[in-house]
């Protein structure tokens, strides 16, 4: 028998700056580990309210076929999605998750040596797929409050930047792009530069100038809109997504798409979620809802908070945000912990259900009355608070809106 140290086999150079994705932990697994029954996840943006019951429906109808291939072209939820959103069926591209698509489009358009331009903190996989092709990612930080610095960003282009990454609105941030902002950037940039204006959240900012970018698809623009079917949509673990852009980009990113990239069931499933506007809806007003509800209980407790056009909030807990993290996971709330993305004192919770954020609310609210009883060490700095002089902390509340 060989020795595994005996191969020879080298992976490619490009593998050695890839990061693992740490992805919030499932239920049953802090379940498991913790020995506890109740356990809320708020750490992955899914829907609280479930799957539209029509997917659900969908599913289940479409069972008996399942021992054949799915349709590789997705021609009849290419045909809802482009009835829906205005466009074309040549204009879209279903992937397998929206994951998916920005692997596909990086294998599509980058070659080694190109710059990416990405915001910085952001979602994960545009340095992922940036990586994977021996690109090189240029990182470029939102402004103190997380908002967008356009100028910034196109000062950040040289003769190599081949691609753009914007989240809008951002994860983890909750800020979005200003409609006349994303013109004045795509109006700036290079002809030879690809724009993908991710807008997973899309369907929940409600601010008057926010654009999910699909306008900038229609006029022209080299720009590719990503979106998702696990957000709103409650279909995240079926995996579904898709991209919208000119006949022509999309032609590229599909010459690189595996024929059967998405199952029969996700097909089915995406169909009747995208027309089920009643369940849209519902949960578009669950989670302005809860959003409010959690902004209120931060401002009761003290802690800033970044306002959100997500359904999730990004909250400053201050330096103890990690032991607060740890310590909420064993009072069975599983929130995101910022340190992935730079943000050591901040935790991103995803808006859930109003008794779920009760849950949390109630947690958090524990967590913090019990910090204020324990005289505080030195070295083990707790939430943005300081000492007035007679070991009571005093905490310090800057409401960032
Ligand atoms: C969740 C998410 C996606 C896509 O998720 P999939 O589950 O792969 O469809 C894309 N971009 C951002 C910013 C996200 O948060």
């Amino acid at each position: 028998m060989m020795r595994q140290t005996e191969f020879q086999v080298q992976a490619r150079e490009a593998l050695r700056n890839m990061k693992p994705y740490s992805p919030g932990k499932p239920i049953w697994e802090v379940q498991k580990e913790l020995g506890i029954d109740k356990v809320v996840k708020l750490a992955s943006n899914e829907n609280p309210l479930g799957a539209s019951p029509k997917a659900m429906e969908a599913i289940v109808a479409c069972l008996p076929e399942i021992h054949r291939y799915p349709d590789a072209g997705t021609k009849a939820l290419n045909e809802v999605i482009a009835a829906e959103l205005s466009v074309s069926t040549e204009q879209i591209i279903v992937t397998n998750g929206a994951d998916e698509l920005i692997k596909l489009v990086a294998e599509a358009f980058l070659e080694a040596g190109d710059e990416v331009i990405m915001p910085s903190p952001t979602f994960s996989e545009y340095e992922f797929g940036t990586y994977l092709m021996g690109s090189e990612p240029v990182s470029v930080p939102l402004n103190d409050d997380y908002q967008y610095d356009v100028d910034r960003l196109l000062q950040a282009v040289t003769e190599k930047t081949k691609m753009l990454f914007l989240c809008t609105p951002n994860n983890p941030t909750g800020t979005y792009l200003p409609k006349p902002e994303l013109r004045r950037l795509l109006d700036g940039l290079p002809k030879h530069v690809l724009v993908m204006v991710d807008s997973a959240y899309s369907h929940f900012a409600s601010a008057d100038d926010y654009t999910d970018g699909l306008e900038f698809v229609r006029q022209g623009y080299p720009v590719i809109v990503l979106q998702t079917f696990s957000k709103i949509f409650g279909l995240a673990g079926i995996r579904v997504g898709f991209g919208v852009s000119s006949p022509e980009i999309i032609h590229s990113v599909l010459q690189v798409k595996e024929p059967f990239n998405v199952n029969s069931l996700a097909q089915e499933a995406a169909k009747a979620a995208m027309t089920d506007h009643e369940h849209i809806g519902r949960s578009r007003a669950v989670n302005a809802e809860g959003r409010e509800q959690l902004y209120a209980a931060f401002r009761r407790l003290g802690l800033s908070y970044t306002e959100s056009m997500t359904n999730f909030i990004l909250a400053d807990l201050g330096p103890g945000a990690k032991e607060l993290y740890d310590r909420l996971m064993r009072r069975g709330v599983i929130v995101r912990y910022g340190g992935a993305w730079g943000l050591t004192n901040h935790i991103r919770v995803s808006v859930g259900t109003k008794e779920e954020n009760e849950f949390f609310i109630e947690q958090l609210s524990a967590l913090l009355a019990e910090e204020e009883q324990i005289p505080q060490k030195p070295s083990m700095p707790l939430r943005g608070t300081t000492d007035n002089g007679n070991g009571v902390p005093r905490v310090i509340s800057r409401v960032v809106t």
